[in-house]
C-alpha cells in the first residue's frame, strides 16, 4: 500500500534506496516543498536552509524570476535536450557569461560543457589538463575534495571516499593546503622546494588543482598570498592552473569567481553547483584558448549543457550580476555571521570552537565529530537544516542562500545559538 503523503515516513526509503543514501539519515522526514531559505517536510513543519544544497542553491529555492523564464521557455517548446548541437539557449547563456563576468574582469575562457555534475567537470579538466601538457601528475593539497568518480577521487583527499574506490586512486601527489601546519607555516615555500628539486621524487605535474576555500574539506581558506605564490609557482614552472569554484563560485565568497580577490587567473576553471540558479545540473569549464588542443567529440557525454539550467543560468547572471548589490550584500551579511558566530564561540566557554571560512562560506569549528554532531542534530529539532564537514565531520558548515533575508538569518544563527549552548551544558 502507497505511504501517505503526509507522513514523514522514511520505511520507503530504508527498504527501497541503497545504503549509500546520506542526508536522508542526517535530516529524518520527508521534504516536500521548499521557497528562498525555508524547507517544510509532509507534516508543513518549516526548516530553514542553511544547506542550500551543499551549495547549489545560492540563489534560494525555486527562485521565482529565475523560473519564469524556465516555465515559458518550456511552454514555447524550447529545446530541453540537443546532445551538443547549437541552440538558442546555448549562445545566449554564452554571449551572456563572456559580457557580464568574463570580459569585465579582463579574462578570456573557451567554454567547454562536459556532463551535468561537478566530478564531470573535473574529470574533463583532468583530463585536458594531461593532454595538453602530455604530463600525467596532478598536485592536489590535504583536505581537497573535487568529487567522487575515479579522476576526481584521485585529487579528493578523503579516505573514506578513496577507501571506496575498489582501485588504487591514481595520478595525484598531494601537498600541504594553507595552513596545514599552522598560519606561521608557509606551505607554497615547500611546494616551491619540491618542483625545484629534480629529485624531490614528484614529477612535474600537468596542473595544480585547489579550492581558495575547502567546502568537504573543513572551511580551510587560502589566504590571497599563498593563492598567488601556488599561481606564479605554476607559471614559473609551465603547469596549469585549475580553480574548482564549483562550491565556492557563483558569488559564496562575494563576488563571482572566488579568485577575484586574489587577482588570479587561472588556466581553467571549473563551475557547477549553483551556475543554473535554481538547482538543475549544469557544469562549465573555462579553459584559456590556447589550452583547447581537443579533437571534435574526443571529450564526449549525453548531456553536455543542459538547455533548461542554461536558461535559467542565463536569468540568474541577468538578475544578480548586472550591479554589485548581491556582492556587497554577501559581504555584509558574512561579516553578521562571521561576528554572531565568534560570539556563540566564545559564549559556549569551550575554548576549542573557533570561526573560519570566507563571505557567506563559513564554519563553525567544534573540534569534535561527536560534538559537532551533537549541535546539528539538535539544531535541525529546532527547525535548522545544516551540515558538517571536515576529516573528522567536525565543522559546522554555513552555507545559507545568499539572498536570505536578514531576518530569517537571525532566526537560524539563533537556532545555532540556542543548540550551541545546551549541547555544550551537557557535554562537560
Ligand atoms: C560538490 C563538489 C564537487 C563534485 O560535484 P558533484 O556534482 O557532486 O560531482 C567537486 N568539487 C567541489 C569543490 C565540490 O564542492
Amino acid at each position: 500500500m502507497p505511504t501517505e503523503n503526509n507522513s514523514n515516513s522514511l520505511s520507503a526509503f530504508e527498504t527501497l534506496e541503497s545504503k549509500v543514501r546520506s542526508y536522508s539519515r542526517s535530516f529524518p522526514v520527508v521534504f516536500r516543498k521548499a521557497a528562498g531559505a525555508l524547507l517544510e517536510d509532509e507534516k508543513g513543519s518549516v526548516y530553514i536552509d542553511f544547506l542550500s544544497g551543499a551549495g547549489v542553491l545560492n540563489y534560494g529555492h525555486n527562485n521565482p524570476d529565475l523560473l519564469h523564464g524556465a516555465i515559458q521557455y518550456l511552454q514555447s517548446n524550447g529545446i530541453v535536450h540537443g546532445l551538443d548541437m547549437a541552440t538558442s539557449a546555448k549562445r545566449e547563456f554564452m554571449e551572456q557569461f563572456d559580457a557580464i563576468i568574463l570580459r569585465p574582469r579582463g579574462l578570456t575562457y573557451k567554454f567547454q560543457f562536459p556532463g551535468p555534475t561537478g566530478a564531470n567537470a573535473v574529470e574533463a579538466a583532468l583530463k585536458l589538463a594531461r593532454k595538453t601538457t602530455g604530463r600525467h601528475t596532478v598536485i592536489s593539497f590535504t583536505n581537497g575534495f573535487h568529487g567522487v568518480s575515479l579522476g576526481a577521487l584521485a585529487v579528493t583527499g578523503n579516505r573514506y571516499y578513496r577507501g571506496a574506490a575498489g582501485v588504487p586512486p591514481a595520478g595525484a601527489v598531494f601537498m600541504p593546503y594553507d595552513g596545514y601546519f599552522g598560519a606561521d607555516k608557509d606551505t607554497s615555500k615547500y611546494l616551491d622546494k619540491i618542483l625545484s628539486d629534480a629529485s624531490s621524487g614528484v614529477d612535474l605535474p600537468a596542473a595544480i588543482i585547489l579550492e581558495t576555500v575547502q567546502g568537504e574539506g573543513g572551511i580551510n581558506s587560502a589566504r590571497k598570498e599563498w593563492l598567488q605564490s601556488v599561481e606564479w609557482l605554476c607559471r614559473r614552472n609551465g603547469i596549469l592552473l585549475i580553480v574548482d569554484d564549483i562550491q565556492t563560485g557563483c558569488g559564496r565568497t562575494g563576488s563571482f569567481f572566488s579568485f577575484d580577490f586574489a587577482g588570479l587567473s587561472p588556466d581553467i576553471v571549473v563551475l557547477s553547483k549553483s551556475l543554473s540558479g535554481v538547482g538543475l545540473p549544469l557544469s562549465l569549464l573555462l579553459l584559456k584558448p590556447e589550452l583547447d588542443v581537443w579533437q571534435p567529440g574526443e571529450h564526449s557525454g549525453t548531456f553536455r549543457g543542459n538547455n533548461l539550467a542554461l536558461v535559467t543560468a542565463t536569468a540568474a547572471l541577468h538578475k544578480y550580476w548586472l550591479t554589485e548589490k548581491l556582492s556587497q550584500r554577501v559581504l555584509e551579511k558574512g561579516r553578521i555571521m562571521s561576528e554572531r558566530l565568534r560570539q556563540i564561540a566564545q559564549g559556549s566557554r569551550n575554548p576549542l570552537l573557533s570561526v573560519r571560512g570566507r563571505g557567506m562560506m563559513l564554519g563553525l569549528d567544534c573540534s569534535t565529530g561527536k560534538l559537532a554532531e551533537n549541535i546539528v542534530r539538535k539544531a535541525f529539532e529546532d527547525g535548522l537544516v545544516v551540515e558538517r564537514c571536515g576529516a573528522d565531520d567536525q565543522v559546522i558548515k554555513l552555507l545559507p542562500p545568499l539572498t536570505i533575508d536578514g531576518e530569517t538569518l537571525q532566526r537560524g544563527l539563533d537556532i545555532l545559538d540556542i543548540s550551541v549552548h545546551e549541547i555544550s551544558k551537557m557535554t562537560p
